[in-house]
């Protein structure tokens, strides 16, 4: 059988809009500030991006047989999700950034049953807006054991990075 094409990331540029903070000299990316090689659709130096992190980035919708449907990419769901950033005492965690201030509903839900089926807990991470202005603050969604909720919920409050 032949093996499935793999996807193409055109529309979706959400790793590089600044919803992950990127931070080396060839590419930054803030909230609210998309890396300056980011236009028209995709990567405008693409051949010379940088190897940490554009090119070890591992983005699960992207992923060679990716359990996640075709609507779950990034710019349309609204979440980057990664699934080889955090461990929880050895369990693989799911990880999903909000590409805008809120995870929706709809990918939300998806990703709690997605979680719950591999037995894998999962945080999400959304960023505070408000009166149209994002605070620069984040907020988190957690799915999973209610010790992994709390772990989460502390490291959070304590102003740790999560993943
Ligand atoms: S978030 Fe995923 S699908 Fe979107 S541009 Fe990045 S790698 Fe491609
Ligand atoms: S250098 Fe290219 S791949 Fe890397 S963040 Fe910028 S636009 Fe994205």
């Amino acid at each position: 059988m032949k093996p499935p094409a793999p996807r193409e990331c055109h529309p979706c540029t959400a790793c590089c809009e600044g919803w992950l903070k990127i931070d080396v000299e060839a590419a930054r990316a803030y909230l609210g500030s998309p890396c300056a090689h980011c236009e028209n659709g995709g990567c405008n130096d693409y051949a010379n991006r940088p190897v940490h992190p554009c090119r070890t980035f591992v983005c699960a919708w992207r992923g060679d047989d990716s359990a996640l449907p075709d609507w779950l990419r990034p710019d349309n769901c609204k979440a980057i999700v990664m699934f080889d950033r955090l461990t929880w005492r050895g369990q693989p965690a799911i990880v999903a950034v909000a590409a805008g201030a809120r995870i929706p509903q709809r990918t939300l839900n998806w990703l709690k049953q997605y979680a719950q089926e591999t037995q894998r807990p999962l945080l999400g991470e959304e960023y505070e807006k408000i009166d149209g202005a994002f605070t620069g603050k984040k907020r988190i969604v957690t799915h999973g054991p209610p010790d992994f909720m709390q772990e989460m919920a502390e490291r959070f409050r304590r102003g740790e990075n999560l993943w």
